[in-house]
């Protein structure tokens, strides 16, 4: 293969399990730098790519926020046209934030963006992250037969899938195959070989080159987890958190909610206060049907939102790129039910 046919791929390392060492006197485990983790993959060299990498400061992934996407998505925006795909090495416990994320933030991406990490640290002997690291770079360097980029969107590689990102849910804290996306297929299954399944993977049609950055995200929104025996005063409480804008309601089922005359109420003036509220379904698996049950119906009349099957990952992070738009509560109300980049099936 020439140089010029080589792929080009550019590594964006943010820390997590992947690069983590264990601390000698706590026995707990610490991000750690980029040149240790890439000393542990010799196999990299074995592929015919041009790589290279940007480090930032390795964090696990509890400390990744809005800065944080921000700063990912400004470093494929800025390096765009120099690379064929990204790889994003990043801890597993907000990956489906990060995903989701950057979905929004990078509108019209028509190149692989890749995440992934890993359960175990990249020097251990049974480590998932060399594995994980290596499908990731060869599915950042896939193309199609007419030779576009094979994945034109945000996707988390993770043993043995291929999940679109703003689909996709941590679902274990132990097993190797760590996420799912339990509302869209897999956008590839890895086995012997790596699999796509072109009819599920999303193609943009706009102008390639037309990457829209966006990285102002609000941070006044939240999640309101209903459980049984959720008191009234709690509600009130949370419902009053100063400068909130929207709040994604974690509900039952297909969407319902208790319809005591207290609980309706107060979402009631919740929303006419300019508060959205987006309904979700604590279900990993399906969505809100909200006129299927009396008690999701009255939530709708009550003016708050269906999330269909949007996972909460996914409704939070639209949320914070909607009012980031500067978007007023009418606005981000008719958006946010609205497919922007494949997370939401209508
Ligand atoms: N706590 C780690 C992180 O999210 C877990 C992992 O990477 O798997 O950074």
């Amino acid at each position: 293969m020439s140089d010029i046919a080589k792929p080009r791929i550019l590594i964006i390392y943010t820390g997590g399990t992947i690069g983590m060492i264990e601390n000698p006197e706590t026995r707990s485990l610490e991000p750690f730098d980029f040149t240790h983790l890439i000393d542990n993959v010799p196999k990299i060299k074995m592929l015919e790519y041009d790589i290279d990498n940007i480090q930032f400061t390795p964090i696990d992934s509890s400390d990744m926020g809005p800065e944080g996407w921000a700063e990912i998505a400004t470093a494929i925006a800025d390096h765009y046209d120099e690379y064929d795909g990204f790889v994003v090495l990043h801890g597993t416990d907000t990956m489906a934030y990060t995903a989701s994320a950057l979905s929004f933030m990078l509108q019209d991406l028509s190149k692989p963006v890749i995440i992934t990490g890993s359960q175990l640290p990249i020097g251990e002997v049974r480590t998932d992250g060399e594995e994980n690291l290596i499908t990731a770079l060869q599915i950042a360097a896939a193309t199609t037969p007419a030779g576009a980029p094979m994945v034109q969107e945000v996707a988390i590689l993770f043993e043995n899938y291929l999940w679109r990102g703003n689909r996709s849910t941590k679902m274990s804290a132990d097993n190797f195959n760590a996420f799912k996306s339990n509302n869209y297929p897999g956008l590839a299954r890895i086995g012997l070989g790596i699999h796509f399944d072109e009819a599920a993977l999303r193609r943009v049609t706009t102008d390639p080159k037309r990457l829209r950055l966006h990285t102002r995200m609000d941070r006044d929104v939240m999640f309101l987890d209903l459980n049984p025996g959720f008191t009234q005063s709690t509600m009130q409480h949370l419902l009053a958190t100063p400068g909130i804008k929207g709040i994604v309601m974690r509900t039952y089922g297909a969407g319902n909610a208790p319809t005591d005359t207290w609980f309706l109420e107060a979402i009631r003036r919740t929303v006419d206060r300019g508060v959205v509220i987006v309904n979700v379904s604590q279900c990993v698996n399906g969505g809100v049907h909200a006129r299927r049950y009396a008690a999701g119906d009255l939530l709708t009349r009550c003016g708050v939102i269906s999330g269909r099957d949007m996972t909460s990952e996914a409704a939070i992070t639209k949320l914070m790129y909607l009012f980031g738009l500067g978007l007023t509560p009418h606005q981000v109300r008719s958006l946010i039910g609205t497919d922007l980049c494949g997370e939401i099936t209508i």
